[in-house]
């Protein structure tokens, strides 16, 4: 068969289905393909759209054709092995009356038949819709807007935060309520998908897929299965977002270029791993000159106006290894301070040099009212056992508490930079927690021990954590710690104006059931020039 006969037979849609997707692409602009998709049908944009990394004058905008994301991975459905040429319009209402920009976009097989459109030339601070277009099928069509002009001062962004979902363990029902949500911009903090999954179905149709990604292809079907779900792709159609990644993207407690297994092929997994991450986010490709893919530069900075600067921070890809590891392996433990020797070394990087002194760069530079981390792991302390002193803390390695050093030199870049409000968002402990932060977690805060930043931790959308009586036991021995909750899976809300953050974490009813039903567990604001977490 010929390539064009190929692509045809891949794609040619009944007049039934195109008119039924025409329909949807011009109805009320907000519909997913999973849900006017009829199974088993062919249709080319079956893992949706997304757009993300918003600048006053351009949004990125993302599909990837793929006509059917669930097939079996060891005999995937042929995609052709030849670029394709997709249309792609962007318009100033969700009827496409007025379209503003439009192309023609390649998806090649070197990158898994993702689109990536940089689409330039927009006004600030609007909404804008858009789609795609191949041969007769058409997109679903996504909503996004574009980062206010630099010199304005809107007056709020309202912002999702999401982490950790793990396909198996439970519905994308938080990525529907973050789509109802109708946010001006969703940050996602990591674990997008986790590399692995146990014997255990989400989907009762769906085919089980349970074993650990290695490879590109590996990578990319999980993503697909993952952009396959209605709910996700709900709320990428709903808001641009940014993004940022933990270790479940590539494997387990990694750092840097070692894994918990020390695989000395682990930077090859790596630059997979980090492939198949940016063929499925709307990420501007960002490598240093000469590098591959197992460099790709994902800590970024996003202007709203002078309201917010977002420093999205990689606190994976340059840290040290993990402090203290058992023997003969990698990743994470719990240790005392005061039996690990290393956790003292200031030469043990969370950032890397260059990240830190882009960090310090940035917020020496921000003119912007409130200034926010958005980063994957929890910042404050965490001791899981009584504490006086610093060395009597027994802390979990993998987040910040295991970086001790890396995190006292952040905050003094935070202090010395006088940047407004540092406000840290975190995921990665699959809890909810408000912290205050300062240099010295077993001490009160005083004129020597300032509160320097307040931070806010989402727990996870789907994935597990630990009984909410052990939280209590944290939450009571850290003081700083002002709440916490790791028995409810879910998102955070913000609201950011120039007088006040006000948060709300949100939690599901149920993680199981696809149409659950979201509540307010506990809100907190912070006041402009007031760090900490206040309830109200
Ligand atoms: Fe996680
Ligand atoms: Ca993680």
């Amino acid at each position: 068969m010929n390539s064009v006969d190929e692509q045809r037979r891949l794609f040619l849609l009944t007049a039934a289905r195109l008119a039924a997707l025409t329909a949807s692409a011009s109805g009320a602009g907000i519909t997913s393909a999973a849900a006017t998709r009829s199974p088993g049908a062919s249709y080319p944009f079956s893992l949706g759209v997304a757009s993300g990394s918003p600048l006053p004058d351009a949004v990125v905008i993302w599909t990837r054709i793929l006509d059917n994301p669930l097939a079996d991975p060891q005999n995937p459905a042929p995609m052709p092995a030849l670029a394709l040429s997709v249309r792609w319009e962007m318009a100033a209402d969700a009827a496409f009356r007025n379209i503003v920009a439009q192309g023609v976009a390649p998806a090649t097989p070197a990158l898994a038949h993702s689109v990536h459109v940089d689409v330039r030339g927009l006004a600030p601070g609007r909404w804008y819709w858009y789609r795609f277009m191949l041969g007769d099928a058409v997109s679903p069509v996504g909503r996004t807007r574009t980062a206010p002009a630099a010199d304005s001062l809107p007056e709020r962004l309202t912002l999702a935060v999401a982490s950790c979902q793990h396909w198996e363990f439970g519905s994308f029902a938080a990525q529907r309520q973050i789509a109802a949500a109708a946010p001006d911009l969703v940050a996602f903090l990591g674990d997008y998908i986790y590399e692995w999954g146990p014997y255990q179905l989400k989907h009762p149709t769906s085919p089980i897929r349970t074993a650990e990604s290695f490879s590109l292809g590996d990578y990319r079907a999980r993503y697909a299965q993952y952009k396959s779900d209605p709910d996700l792709q709900a709320a990428h159609l709903a808001a641009p977002w940014i993004v940022t990644w933990d270790d479940h993207e590539v494997a387990n407690d990694y750092a840097g270029e070692r894994d918990e297994r020390l695989d000395p092929r682990f930077a090859e997994r790596r630059a997979a791993a980090y492939q198949a991450f940016y063929e499925h986010m709307p990420l501007r490709l960002n490598l240093p000159a000469g590098a591959g893919f197992g460099a790709l530069r994902i800590y970024q900075r996003y202007d709203w106006g002078r309201l917010a600067r977002f420093h999205v921070l990689d606190d994976r890809q340059y840290r040290a290894g993990h402090a203290c590891t058992p023997d003969g392996r990698g990743g994470s433990s719990s240790v005392y301070r005061r039996d690990c020797k290393a956790l003292g070394d200031p030469g043990r990087s969370m950032l890397g040099g260059e990240q830190q002194q882009w960090l310090a760069d940035g917020l020496r530079s921000s003119r912007a009212r409130w200034n926010i981390l958005a980063q994957q792991t929890l910042m404050a302390q965490n001791s899981q056992v009584p504490l006086r002193r610093e060395g009597d803390a027994r802390i979990w390695t993998d987040g910040w508490d295991g970086y001790p050093q890396a995190r006292r030199q952040l905050f003094e870049a935070l202090a010395a930079s006088r940047a407004a409000n540092p406000l840290v968002l975190s995921g990665d402990v699959h809890c909810f927690y408000a912290a205050t932060l300062a240099r010295d977690a077993t001490r009160p805060l005083s004129a020597a021990n300032p509160a320097l930043a307040t931070e806010f931790c989402g727990t996870s959308l789907t994935s597990p954590s630990r009984p909410q009586q052990r939280t209590d036991q944290y939450v009571a021995m850290n003081p700083h710690l002002a709440y916490g909750r790791s028995d409810r899976r879910g998102f955070m809300l913000l609201d950011i104006t120039p007088q006040a953050s006000t948060v709300l974490f949100q939690g599901l009813a149920d993680v199981h059931d696809p149409l659950s039903s979201v509540a307010t567990l506990a809100r907190f604001q912070v006041r402009d020039g007031q760090p900490g977490p206040t309830t109200f």
